[in-house]
Formats: structure tokens, C-alpha cells, sequence
């Protein structure tokens, strides 16, 4: 094993599901829960001698008990919408302060928000610049820029030569420098709210990040951050299924690359 990774939470921004939204797939969240029922989008990636949690939903004080996660080094912030950045504050309760590796563009947005004050107590901020490697004892990371409707950043988790690439929030267009750090990797992670993605939003959707796999030659590559206008799990799933190597993330789940 190289690199496990934990998929705490898999959902879009108005998780599933949705408040007060009576459309089939959040009714059926309802009742039946388990796999159809997903928290807002945060990572763990667990390195050696190192918990790396990527982003911090709101509501993360709850994802966290939910998947007993009771220690942490460092966060990644991708970018500052709240569905990504607005359980930040919650770490003012964690035990210790831990590493907030952000953009220094993205950490003055978060700064500036009401409880910022209490930033430099929480959080030992390492900023962040595209293409520029973090390199651990053992293991490193590059983040790349994608884009998004804010500035967004994606990161490449390279150990004993196996690479995950986790994009974020993107649309479909990556710059050559970003695809060549997707080529060949063992994972890619997509973030793909809609199966077809509507007009306006900056999201790749479900049929366009498949064919980026096969163009980036990923081996495997799994789909998180589903909306409630996304398919279910199960359908999802099994159109999922027709493509080598391509599943979708589920509350809880945990794969080693
Ligand atoms: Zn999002
Ligand atoms: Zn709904
Ligand atoms: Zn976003």
C-alpha cells in the first residue's frame, strides 16, 4: 500500500439530501439513506506520517465524528466557496494547530471573514503556488491551477511511484502542464456535480471526465461531489461500471493505491 484514501464526504454543495428539495433522488436519499445519502465533498489522504485532509465542508465537525477521525496533520483548501472552505473555522476547537496548505490569494478571502482574527492560532499557513513542489520526507505533492469560477487549485500525490491526481472543481478545460501531470496516473479524482453539465457552470461533467481518463491514460478514476440533479449512486454506479477502471465515491469509502 502506498496511499489510502478516505472519502468522507462525496457530495456537491447543497449535499444529499438536499433541504426541502422533493425531487425522486433526495426522497429516496431519505428513506433509504446508505449510499444515496452524501455529506459535502472532504478528502483524507493518509501519507506516511502524514493526515492530509483536503478541504473543510461546512458541517465538518459532524463528518469527522461520523468517520471518527480524530487526528490530523494538515488541510488543503482547493478554493474558497463555502461548500470547500466554510467548516474552516471549526478547527478553532481542534486540539492543536495543524498545517493550511492554501494559495495566498485564496487565504486572504478566508482571512478576511468574521472569525479570521483567529487564523495565525489555528493554522500554521504554508502558501501554496502552482507547480511548485511540497516535498515530505518521503513522499510529495504539486498543486496545479484548474478552472473554476474562483481560483481553484488541484493537487498530484506522488509515493514510491504511484501517482493520485485530485482535480476539484474544474471545468473541462486543463492546461497542457496540468494534463501532463494527470498522464499515467494511478487515480484520478473528479469532482462531477452533473451528469450533464448545465450551461454556466464551471464543472466537468460525468461523460467528459471519462473520456479525460482515457485521453490522460488514468487507470482508474472515481467521481465525487455529486448533485441531487446528478443520477443516484446505484444508476450512476452501473453507468460507472460500463468503463474499465471508473467508479463513483460513496460516503465512507476507502481505496489504496
Ligand atoms: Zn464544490
Ligand atoms: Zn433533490
Ligand atoms: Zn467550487
Amino acid at each position: 500500500m502506498s496511499i489510502s484514501i478516505r472519502f468522507l464526504g462525496t457530495g456537491a454543495a447543497e449535499g444529499i439530501p438536499t433541504m426541502g428539495c422533493k425531487c425522486d433522488h433526495c426522497q429516496q436519499a431519505r428513506q433509504k439513506k446508505g449510499k444515496l445519502a452524501r455529506e459535502r465533498t472532504a478528502i483524507i489522504f493518509s501519507l506516511p506520517g502524514y493526515e492530509l485532509l483536503v478541504d473543510t465542508p461546512p458541517g465538518i465537525r459532524q463528518i469527522l465524528a461520523q468517520n471518527q477521525v480524530k487526528y490530523l496533520d494538515g488541510i488543503f483548501i482547493t478554493h474558497d466557496h463555502n461548500d470547500h472552505s466554510g467548516g474552516l473555522q471549526e478547527f478553532r476547537y481542534w486540539p492543536d494547530k495543524v498545517d493550511l496548505f492554501v494559495e495566498a490569494s485564496v487565504y486572504s478571502r478566508l482571512v478576511r471573514e468574521d472569525w479570521g482574527e483567529y487564523m495565525p492560532e489555528i493554522v500554521f499557513h504554508l502558501p501554496l503556488r502552482p507547480g511548485l513542489t511540497i516535498r515530505f520526507n518521503s513522499f510529495f505533492f504539486v498543486p496545479f491551477e484548474v478552472l473554476h469560477s474562483t481560483r481553484t487549485f488541484g493537487l498530484a500525490l506522488y509515493h514510491k511511484g504511484h501517482k493520485v491526481v485530485y482535480i476539484s472543481d474544474s471545468d473541462d478545460r486543463f492546461s497542457h502542464y496540468t494534463r501532463c501531470l494527470m498522464h499515467d496516473a494511478d487515480l484520478l479524482i473528479a469532482n462531477t456535480p452533473f451528469f450533464n453539465t448545465p450551461r454556466g457552470e464551471a464543472h466537468i461533467g460525468v461523460e467528459e471526465a471519462i473520456s479525460l481518463k482515457e485521453r490522460v491514460r488514468a487507470r482508474q478514476l472515481i467521481l465525487t461531489h455529486i448533485n441531487h440533479h446528478n443520477k443516484p449512486h446505484d444508476v450512476l454506479e452501473e453507468y460507472a461500471g460500463q468503463f474499465e477502471g471508473v467508479t463513483v465515491a460513496y460516503d465512507g469509502m476507502v481505496v489504496e493505491v
